[in-house]
């Protein structure tokens, strides 16, 4: 329901407000709306066109598609599948992870633009009458009634709105202004690591996606089609000596780890062409509050490694619909609610972190701060190259995760949805 507030600006009143239209935010949106759930999701943004998001569909988001019956047309959309991952150390090129070992409709990585993802997700839900998404709304603030959230406060292109809600899913990513806002208690788990990320042309007969190790260099290589997603890791704070040193240094480190691209790095051609995002780890001690939740990144801050943080925001999306749909219809949201929302996550997302820290304190980190004349590969990955079956354990670690979700929030009565074809 929309009218006038109190301030002269807009006023919603909905039983959930999702502040954030992430991979988390609109998964979450779409499957309450399916659930018949008066759903208004928030997003700052006036497009889900972003450059150097996460761009990876996982075999378990591939098989939550499949259970919504949506696989096959989400599939229509542009992507390119990763089905192995292969590592450079040194001279050495090892297969790390093999897909091919998962069941055949998910037995890879989809690579695709998340804009095309969300897009698809926000065509769906705008399908089913009791969702809304606003663009370019961006929360400011929580309302607070009687030791209670009861609502959000936005600024829009068109002046402030006001949504009053039952209950508010902070799912605003890693910056998150609600956890801020609400206070929540943050455990910083820390990063030591930052990473450039680039783009350069592919070419017929370059290798295929993964990564390339030397010392003192650590580069991840996504094959996009027809060019290149590439990042290198650096160690945080370095961004400021990386740019010092000028571009055609940069050029030069990034031409001796990949040398088949030595003839294209020429292609960035400005430090625009070369983006800094920074890397951080920490977790909310409680992800709740009465009338409020927090969910993916907002919850849980993802090191980019192992591509799994899209993955987790949207199994946390499920869990979050599976156990609160049915409060949220029947105006009975409790504490004890989302506590399950928490205790249901906190598991996979505790696990997942720990092999992010493993994997940045004992691989990555080491790497790029060695010195040594080269490296050669640790035992570990000889041994998944050795065999093959072995490899289906990092795909499935990576491509599954811990404790994967099952949509079981129902769909709205046929009559309730009218789905554009
Ligand atoms: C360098 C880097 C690379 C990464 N690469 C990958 C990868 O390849 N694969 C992968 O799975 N994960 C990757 N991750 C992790 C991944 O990006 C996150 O874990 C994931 O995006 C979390 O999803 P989310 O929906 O919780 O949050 P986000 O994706 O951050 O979405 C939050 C949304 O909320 C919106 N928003 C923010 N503030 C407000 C506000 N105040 N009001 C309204 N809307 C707001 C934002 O515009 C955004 O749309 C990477 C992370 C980093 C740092």
């Amino acid at each position: 329901m929309t009218s006038a507030g109190g301030n002269g600006g807009k006023s919603i009143t909905t039983t959930c407000c999702v502040a954030g239209g992430g991979p988390a935010g609109m998964m979450l949106g779409f499957l309450l709306a399916r659930a018949g759930v008066d759903v208004v999701v928030l997003e700052k943004h006036a497009d889900f066109l972003r450059d150097f998001r996460g761009d990876t569909i996982h075999p378990s988001t591939l098989k939550v598609m499949e259970e919504l019956g949506l696989l096959d047309e989400l599939l229509q959309r542009p992507h390119n599948d990763i089905r192995r991952l292969q590592v450079m150390v040194g001279e050495t090129s090892l297969t790390v992870a093999n897909f091919s070992f998962l069941p055949r409709h998910r037995a890879f990585v989809a690579m695709m633009p998340q804009w095309h993802f969300l897009d698809f997700l926000a065509d769906h839900a705008r399908g089913y009458p009791s969702f809304q998404l606003v663009m370019q709304a961006d929360v400011a603030d929580l309302i607070e009634e009687g030791g209670r959230v009861a609502g959000v406060r936005a600024t829009t292109s068109d002046g402030s709105l006001e949504v009053r809600a039952d209950l508010v899913v902070g799912a605003d990513g890693r910056k998150s202004t609600v956890r801020e806002s609400a206070g929540l208690e943050i455990e910083d788990i820390g990063a030591p690591i930052d990473v450039f990320w680039m783009r350069i042309s592919r070419a017929p007969g370059d290798p295929g996606s993964g990564g390339r190790v030397n010392a003192g260099s650590f580069f991840a290589t996504l094959d996009r089609g027809d060019y290149w997603q590439l990042a290198y890791v650096i160690p945080k704070g370095a961004s400021e000596l990386v740019h010092a040193a000028g571009l055609p240094a940069f050029r030069e480190i990034v031409a001796r780890a990949l040398p088949f691209l030595a003839e294209r790095v020429g292609e960035l051609k400005t430090w625009d062409d070369v983006k800094l995002l920074t890397v951080r780890i920490d977790r909310l001690r409680q992800w709740y509050r009465p009338g409020l939740l927090c969910i993916g990144d907002a919850a849980h801050a993802m090191s980019p490694i192992g591509g799994v943080g899209i993955n987790l925001a949207i199994q946390d999306a499920v869990a979050t619909a599976n156990l609160l749909w049915k409060p949220l219809k029947d105006g009975a949201v409790q504490g004890d609610d989302l506590a399950r929302v928490q205790k249901r996550r906190e598991f996979p997302m505790r696990v997942t972190q720990r092999f992010q820290v493993l994997a940045q304190n004992r691989i990555v980190q080491p790497v790029i701060s060695s010195t040594a004349p080269s490296l050669s590969p640790p035992w570990a990955l000889k041994l998944l190259d050795r065999f093959p079956w072995l490899q289906q354990i990092p795909a499935r670690f990576i491509g599954i995760g811990v404790r994967p979700e099952h949509v079981q929030s129902p769909a709205a009565a046929p009559e309730a949805a009218k789905v554009r074809a």
